[in-house]
């Protein structure tokens, strides 16, 4: 059998090492395709492959066409927007993620921009503190749980509201719960996104709740561009002075929005929620080990489709 890690970002050496070391302990022999620039080199390598284990990178159904033994699919990290997931349950391949391996990297990132939009970008001038302030975490997965205890900390006010969690441990960390999303917004001037694209969330964010927000409000956007309605975020930004954007998920029109709004929009220049040493060698080694279990014992947890 041969599982192939393929990612156009590699892993960390020590990840690397780490899931050599897990493959090699069950037998299983893995290939390595780094850096690549021209996607040909994705579906040759995958061609003989009964594993693929990717980062950010794009597994489409030409991908899935192309790997002719694959069994299994392992996004290392939390989002699996980048696998065609009809296209691998249409062959029967088993897709998974990695959950809660990059959560800690993203949640210190979230409370970052927070810090960074409270401090007016760090620029001169007087800015606020986030002690006795109201955040809302949407979603309350391994991110979102994690923000609100970071911010916990910071003596915030956390409400949350994700309809998929009982109420019942939302409060038993410590949260107010919010019935509606509509009251999460229109009660918490700092906003940290935590939920996936999907269908039902793609541009979900925009207008109606963005300008329910109370003054001074500021969205924090670690999750994914696409849940955010980019014109309405626009045209909320220039009728409302006072909102600020920081986002580690820059929207398509960046440009605008950074020409326009100075220190009150800020984007990451490239995603790096899930890029520290500890969040990268994590997530590869819980792919190497969830993809040894799978191969050898029939493991589907963390099967996503
Ligand atoms: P998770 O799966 O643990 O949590 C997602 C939560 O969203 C779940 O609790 C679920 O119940 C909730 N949810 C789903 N649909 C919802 C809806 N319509 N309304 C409210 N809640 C809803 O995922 P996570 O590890 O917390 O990560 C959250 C997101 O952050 C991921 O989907 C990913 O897109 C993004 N992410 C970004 C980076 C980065 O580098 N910036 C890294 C990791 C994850």
């Amino acid at each position: 059998m041969k599982a192939l890690i393929a990612t156009e970002k590699p892993f960390a050496k020590e990840a690397v090492d780490g899931m050599n070391d897990i493959f090699a302990t069950a037998g299983i022999a893995v290939a390595l395709l780094e850096k690549y620039t021209d996607v040909q080199a994705l579906y040759d390598a995958v061609a003989d492959a009964d594993a693929l284990i990717v980062r950010s990178d794009k597994v489409s159904r030409e991908v899935i066409a192309a790997a002719r033994q694959l069994k299994i699919v392992v996004r290392a990290g939390a989002g699996y927007d980048n696998l065609d997931l009809a296209a691998c349950t249409a062959r029967g391949i088993t897709a998974m993620n990695t959950p809660g391996q990059n959560a800690n990297a993203v949640a210190e990132l979230a409370v970052g921009l927070m810090i960074y939009a409270a401090r007016n970008s760090f620029c001169p001038g007087t800015g606020s503190e986030l002690k006795g302030k109201k955040l809302g975490v949407h979603a309350c997965g391994h991110v979102g749980r994690l923000v609100a205890t970071l911010a916990q900390g910071f003596g915030m006010e956390v409400y949350a509201f994700d309809p998929f969690v009982p109420a019942s441990a939302i409060t038993n960390a410590g949260l107010r719960v919010c019935a509606s999303v509509e009251e999460l917004y229109a009660t918490c001037r700092y906003v940290s996104l935590h939920i996936p694209a999907t269908e039902q969330t793609k541009k979900s964010i925009g207008r109606r709740l963005l300008s329910a927000m109370p003054q001074g409000g500021c969205l924090i956007n670690t999750a994914r561009k696409e849940i955010i309605h980019e014109d309405e975020l626009e045209a909320v930004l220039r009728e409302r002075p006072d909102m600020k954007y920081m986002t580690d998920v820059a929207p398509a029109n960046h440009a605008i929005l950074q020409a326009s709004f100075g220190a009150r929009y800020f984007a990451t220049p490239k995603k790096i929620g899930a890029e520290t040493a500890e969040a990268n060698i994590n997530a590869g080694l819980a792919a190497a080990s969830q993809t040894v279990r799978f191969l050898t014992a029939g493991d589907t947890t963390f099967k996503v489709n």
